[in-house]
């Protein structure tokens, strides 16, 4: 299967290192403009070079700063992308924070930071991409969730409430929007290495992996693949599913 983006307009946030990078640099391998968002000034250069890594190769890529806590950057970052190109085809969700601890621990701030982050934030992309695709009638949101989502880990309160709140806010929105050709689907990934697994003390990752059918950690592309099937024409009747891609850990 041939997965064709020629043109289409993509955002991915958090797209400057681990699964949002993949994902960009797949998207744009198939012919995809794709908007890198990163959330601070310091990440600049870090993702000034992703976009030098697409446009070197021939592709279209630009990178802008917005935290996704802030709705002012998040709306001028989709201003610029229309006026840059006119309009938006697809948005992954993918920034995402953990701050793990025992429940016990757990202070408000930890709580909030993840809940405003993970969730907040893919609501308030959400929203403000949703009035153009409605206008187009055209639109593919696919957010990043994880296995935690659906089933919860001792330690990651605030991170399982998050992901589990991104799959019910994605069948609640695929409801909204079907009817405007908008499909809204998420991929919950179990162990992935990236930065957010690598802090883990190599124990915990040996579990993981003992626990994976498939004998090994997942990779940014075993993600990538997911959120471009997604995306695709080949998927336009797929809506407010969720794609477990996890090696059989969860099973
Ligand atoms: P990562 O390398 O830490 O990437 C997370 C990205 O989100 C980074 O680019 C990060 O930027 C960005 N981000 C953080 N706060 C942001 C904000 N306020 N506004 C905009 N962007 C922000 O981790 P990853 O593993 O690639 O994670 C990507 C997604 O996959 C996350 O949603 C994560 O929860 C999910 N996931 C990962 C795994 C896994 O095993 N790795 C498993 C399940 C789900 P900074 O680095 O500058 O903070």
């Amino acid at each position: 299967m041939n997965l064709d983006f020629q043109d289409k307009r993509v955002l991915i946030t958090g797209a400057q290192r681990g699964i949002g990078k993949e994902i960009a640099l797949g998207f744009s391998q198939s012919g995809a403009k794709v908007f890198i968002n990163y959330p601070f000034e310091s990440e600049k250069e870090v993702a000034r070079e992703v976009v030098d890594q697409i446009n070197t190769n021939g592709g279209n890529a630009v990178a802008f700063q917005a935290d996704v806590r802030h709705q002012q950057e998040i709306d001028k970052m989709i201003e610029e992308m229309i006026r840059l190109w006119g309009g938006i085809d697809i948005l992954v969700n993918n920034a995402g924070i953990t701050r793990d601890k025992l429940l016990i621990k757990m202070s408000d701030e930890d709580w909030q930071s993840v809940l405003d982050i993970n969730l907040t934030g893919t609501f308030r992309c959400s929203r403000s991409v949703s009035k153009e695709m409605m206008t187009r009638r055209y639109g593919r949101i696919i957010n990043i969730s994880s296995v935690m989502g659906l089933q919860g880990n001792a330690g990651q309160a605030n991170y399982s409430a998050s992901k589990g709140g991104i799959v019910a806010f994605t069948k609640a929105m695929a409801k909204e929007f079907g009817a405007r050709n908008i499909t809204v689907n998420c991929v919950a990934p179990g162990f992935i290495g990236t930065a957010m697994t690598s802090v883990l003390p190599e124990a915990v990752r040996q579990n993981f992996i003992h626990r994976v059918l498939i004998k090994r950690e997942g990779t940014p592309q075993d993600i990538m693949h997911a959120v471009l099937f997604l995306a695709s024409d080949q998927a336009s009747y797929i809506t407010g599913q969720v794609i477990v891609v996890d090696g059989g850990l969860t099973l």
